[in-house]
């Protein structure tokens, strides 16, 4: 199959591909998009057969349920049961934007997404050629990122095509995404809002809105040995070729803990990649060549690291790395999203600085 790459700059003038787009997905389809977070692969939602597509295109688990992406509050009120008081709130809060609410679901929606359960995820992305192409297609799109099932998450659509080139009909460039982290997901269905993935709406943000008491963790995402709510979360996720060990503590001794890693390292005969910010790097001039490093952004800017990990993280694939060292962050605000796709980018790996 050829993949078609058509670049989206602005909306109103390319109603024409958007409805080519619309009408692949309508017809069965897949189609990969631009989100506020990274690039999502489409299919009509309601759909179990187009479903099935995204499943095989992605080598993903058939147990791992995808999430619906949705134009606007009526396509909620068709695949969900009911709206949760939670649920009214955190829309009116934060939708669209990076988060998606899980609430009981309608029949309409096929088991073969929910992964058999009775809930649905919901997401209503603020990106323009997504709400674009949601509103083409008439339906809400279930979308798990364009990425082969284990990889980093493309955040462009030239890293969506390493992963898809060949098996989708049509790519839509949107630039490069704004978060660069997968959407926070918020269980609603009980008395409080459970975040069972963190993302770029943080804990600290649903406290603020909800108040301490109403904001609870899964878990899972906490170090208890449970099986986490959102059974994606049990997979190897986000991994590089290599395999990376993180190096986590005080900003102040990571260049230290760098230098004595890496020296240790080449040592033992190992090329060392590091995926650092521009604090680190600099102190690594000496002892590692520049093709074997991937800048991140400078340190403390969350924004920017979250924005950069999976390009980042990527960046090693064609390179002779045998061993990634990696720099943890913060796990406050954005931060906690970030290190739980570096932990398990990492399998869990870590040094202390
Ligand atoms: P991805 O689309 O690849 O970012 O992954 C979607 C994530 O949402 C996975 O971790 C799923 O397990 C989770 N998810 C989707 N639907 C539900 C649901 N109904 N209940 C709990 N988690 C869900
Ligand atoms: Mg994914």
């Amino acid at each position: 199959m050829i993949t078609k790459i058509v670049k989206i700059e602005q909306v109103k003038e390319q109603k024409e591909a958007l409805h080519e787009a619309g009408e692949i997905l309508r017809s069965g389809g897949l189609v990969a998009f631009p989100t506020e977070t990274v690039y999502g692969l489409g299919a009509n939602g309601l759909d179990a057969e187009a479903c099935a597509g995204i499943y095989a295109a992605k080598g993903r688990p058939s147990d791992n349920p995808l999430i619906l992406h949705v134009a606007n509050r009526s396509m909620v009120e068709q695949i969900a049961a009911v709206i949760p008081p939670l649920a009214e709130k955190l829309m009116a809060a934060f939708c669209p934007g990076p988060i998606t609410l899980i609430m009981q679901r309608k029949a309409i929606v096929p088991d073969r997404i929910t992964g058999g359960l009775s809930t649905v995820g919901i997401r209503m992305p603020e990106n323009d050629v997504a709400r674009a192409l949601i509103q083409a297609a008439g339906v809400p799109i279930a979308a798990p990122s364009a990425n082969i099932s284990g990889r980093p998450s493309p955040t462009s659509a030239e890293l969506t095509a390493r992963d898809l080139d060949g098996r989708i009909p049509l790519i839509l460039d949107g630039g490069p995404c704004h978060f660069g982290v997968e959407s926070t997901i918020v269980d609603c269905t009980g008395n409080k809002a459970v975040i069972l993935r963190p993302g770029a709406i943080t804990r600290e943000m649903l406290v603020e809105l909800l108040g301490e008491e109403m904001v609870a963790m899964d878990p899972a995402l906490v170090g208890a040995d449970v099986v986490p709510r959102a059974p994606g979360m049990k997979y190897t996720h986000y991994a590089p070729k290599a395999p990376l060990t993180l190096i986590e503590g005080m900003p102040t001794r990571m260049v230290r803990a760098f230098q004595r890693e890496v020296v240790r390292l080449q040592g033992e005969g190992q090329v060392v990649g590091v995926m650092a910010s521009h604090e680190v790097l600099a102190g690594l001039k000496e002892i590692l060549p520049a093709e074997l490093m991937a800048d991140y952004g400078h340190q403390g800017n969350l924004p920017s690291i979250a924005a950069n990990i999976y390009e980042a993280l990527r960046s090693f694939d064609d390179k002779p790395a045998d061993v990634l060292l990696g720099e943890g962050t913060t796990d406050q605000g954005l931060g906690l999203a970030i290190m739980n796709r570096l932990h398990k980018a990492s399998g869990f790996r870590t040094i202390r600085a």
